[in-house]
């Protein structure tokens, strides 16, 4: 399984000449959690510098993770494109061997001018700042270390309409905070030297097709875990096609990338849950690091959508009662495995899905890579020809509910 995820990873890292915006998505399951999420840019430079980093922190996890009973690696990312020629790009890491690592590592990169930006080039004069700045920091941390402080650097930040970010890693402060340190700074309290394009926040507002469905009859729900992702349109096609609809549970920091195919997911009768923001090992979080990650997930989604959804699809399969309590969604698990990540195999996923179907199935399956989007057509030809109906997970609730009560 590592050899096969190392090789994985090695093929996404060293395609050159890409320019298709997308985001780059490789998860592990509970054998390997490894979960690295982080975009494609349409400039190749910026790419390059990011697609390095991910592979040097990779190969540092690899190194790192022998005799270690559970490791992880999680990189998440931020990415704003601030103006027409300037994107901002933040990397987050949180590796979990003998020792716990947190790091950040930010790029401000110039499309015009083939330029990596440093503070000097966004913001006039920020030493004026430099007092307030630190005052606040030890607000929000209060356990930083003054002499930590007095020599830290503004060398990790990102840019959006409304803040300027600094970054600092956790080692810089020497805080215990296990989460990378940050403060945000008003853009109004700066002389800014770069334009930035105020966005427009219209928001959208969508809900999900209305179907007619014999509760009598055989039905199914097709379930899609890890995207959205540049395959999420051809799934959404195939669906269509068959006038079928499934569930996606996404991943929240990729949803504003492929926030067309959110709309039309809720449009054309799916339903969109919740997969956490950034896909790590719940059972490792506080209850306030995994509220965080529930709630930026669905405020992104209603953000994008309109929609809230009320579904939870715990990241790993991994949960527990305690967690449960932590939050209002429903904790959603799957009946039948598809294993389409792990197999690879067109004929093997239909294997897995095909004869254990039964009335009431949940499937899970995976929008982060081809496999599952090959063997869906079949899939779903198959089963219309055996009479199941497909539904959303939410329907599937509901149908159980009103059978039971019949
Ligand atoms: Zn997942």
């Amino acid at each position: 399984m590592k050899l096969k995820l190392l090789f994985i990873i090695s093929i996404v890292l060293f395609l050159p000449g890409c320019t298709q915006k997308e985001i780059v998505s490789v998860i592990g399951d509970k054998d390997s959690m490894v979960a690295i999420n982080y975009p494609v840019t349409d400039s190749n430079i910026l790419n390059e510098a990011i697609s390095s980093y991910v592979n040097k922190v990779y190969n540092e996890f690899k190194k790192n993770q022998k005799n270690y009973e559970k490791p992880e690696l999680n990189i998440s990312y931020t990415y704003k494109e601030v103006n027409d020629n300037v994107i901002s790009v933040s990397l987050s890491t949180e590796m979990h061997t003998d020792k716990t690592v947190n790091k950040i590592k930010t790029f401000n990169y110039d499309k015009k001018n083939d330029k990596f930006l440093a503070m000097e080039d966004i913001v006039e004069n920020l030493d004026a700042l430099d007092y307030d700045i630190k005052k606040a920091l030890l607000e929000k941390y209060r356990e930083a270390d003054m002499d930590f402080l007095s020599n830290v650097t503004y060398d990790y930040f990102t840019i959006d309409n409304k803040n300027l970010t600094l970054y600092f890693n956790p080692v810089e402060l020497n805080t215990k905070n296990m989460e990378n340190v940050y403060l945000d700074i008003p853009l109004d309290s700066l002389k800014l030297l770069i334009d930035i394009d105020k966005e427009k926040d219209d928001n959208v507002y969508i809900s999900i097709k209305k179907k007619n469905i014999d509760y009598d009859k055989k039905v199914v729900a097709l379930t899609f875990d890890d995207g959205p992702s540049k395959y999420t349109s051809e799934i959404l096609d195939i669906l269509k096609k068959y006038n079928a609809c499934a569930t996606f549970f996404v991943v929240g920091n990729k949803v504003e990338f492929y926030s067309e195919q959110m709309q039309r997911m809720l449009k054309e009768g799916s339903e969109i849950g919740n997969h956490s923001y950034s896909h790590k090992w719940l059972n490792r979080l506080s209850r306030e690091e995994f509220q965080n990650e529930i709630n930026k997930t669905n405020d992104i989604i209603k953000k994008e959508t309109g929609f809230t959804p009320k579904l939870f699809r715990p990241t790993y399969g991994g949960y527990s009662d305690k967690l449960k309590a932590y939050t209002n969604l429903k904790f959603i698990l799957w009946t039948v495995d598809s294993a389409d990540w792990k197999v690879k195999n067109t004929e093997k996923i239909l294997n897995n899905i095909l004869p254990n179907v039964k009335d009431g199935s949940i499937v899970l399956m995976h929008d982060n890579h081809s496999y599952a989007v090959k063997a869906l057509d079949e899939i779903i030809k198959n089963l219309k020809d055996q009479g199941y109906q497909f539904v959303t997970v939410s329907e599937l609730l509901e149908i159980e509910n009103l059978r039971q009560n019949e």
